[in-house]
């Protein structure tokens, strides 16, 4: 068998990055110019990691970027009706909702308030349901990703068996669509598929794998498919390092391409969200 190749996220991601930036110099001269939001309820910690990240990025590619820090204490009509304010602002060209949100505020009922064409997480309802009608507009950042990083691969598509383990709205789901539209043969396995002990067969069966759960080594390098390519969403701190959630080592026997954690579909997910900020302002200008 051929040596395993690993899929480099980081160089992937610094790739698109760059393209990101040539691109929206271009724009600024045709009087397009890209905003971001990001609306954060109250201080935390954990979202301040990635604000500054996003800050930094945004900076680095000539994207306009403010955080919007809003108070702790509103309702959740008071939060929507803070961005709607931000939707009806054309200088302001997309807009992202930073979780966790405090108790009793719903995150769907909140991230549905998010103009259509402004939503570059992909989140709101309508994205989502572009993306089952084969149109997809603004995909959700991770499920994005994923596409991307197959794709790097040069696998031709139609007809490949993948599975599809993690169901959750805007990673397996959209993925599972997306593939569909592709003409994927997608299995989607989730809690009952492992709860069975169904889920070795399932990824066996797998030419592309892709796990988004959120369990540390969940998925046995044994279990793989001989050539399989395969896409770790997981992330998972075991004894203060990052691991996916497929065994790594195991695993890179079998696959013929494999994403690493750290290092794999992350800094992709970052880089697409910087891409749905650029095809949103174009989407919103072109109008
Ligand atoms: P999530 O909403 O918690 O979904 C996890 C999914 O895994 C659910 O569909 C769940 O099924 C399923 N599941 C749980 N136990 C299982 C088992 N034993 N066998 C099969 N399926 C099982 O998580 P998420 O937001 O999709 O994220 C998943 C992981 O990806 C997390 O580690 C997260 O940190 C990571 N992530 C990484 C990135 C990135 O940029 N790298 C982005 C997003 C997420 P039920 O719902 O039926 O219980």
């Amino acid at each position: 068998m051929e040596e395993t190749k690993i899929i480099d996220g980081k160089s992937i991601a610094r790739e698109m990055k760059e393209k990101l930036k040539t691109e929206i110099e271009v724009l600024k001269k045709e009087g397009i110019s890209p905003k971001l939001v990001a609306v954060q309820v109250g201080e935390n910690e954990a979202s301040a990691v990635y604000t500054k990240a996003q800050k930094k990025n945004c900076e680095n590619l000539g994207i306009d970027y403010e955080l919007a820090v809003i108070d702790k204490g509103l309702s959740q009509n008071e939060i929507i009706e803070h961005i709607q304010k931000l939707n009806q602002d054309n200088s302001i060209t997309g807009i992202i909702l930073q979780l966790p949100l405090p108790e009793g505020i719903s995150a769907v009922e909140v991230q549905s308030s998010i103009a259509v064409e402004k939503d570059v997480e992909g989140v709101n309802p309508a994205n989502l349901g572009w993306i089952t009608y084969g149109k997809p507009k603004l995909i959700p950042c991770t499920a994005a990703a994923v596409m991307e990083l197959i794709e790097t691969t040069g696998i031709d598509l139609y007809g490949k068996e993948a599975v599809m383990v993690g169901h959750s709205d805007i990673v397996g789901k959209p993925v599972a669509l997306l593939l569909l539209n592709k003409f994927v043969t997608t299995s989607v396995c989730h809690i009952g598929t492992g709860e069975r002990g169904n889920l070795p067969e399932y990824v066996g069966k797998a030419e592309i794998l892709i796990v988004a759960v959120g369990k540390a080594n969940l998925v046995k390098g044994e279990w793989i498919r001989e050539g399989a390519i395969v896409i770790d969403v997981g992330i998972n701190r075991v004894e203060g390092k990052l691991v996916g959630d497929v065994e790594f080592e195991e695993a890179k026997k079998k696959a013929s391409w494999i994403t690493p954690v750290p290092g794999g579909v992350g800094p992709v997910t970052t880089a697409m969200l910087l891409k749905n900020t650029v095809t949103a302002a174009k989407a919103q200008y072109h109008r």
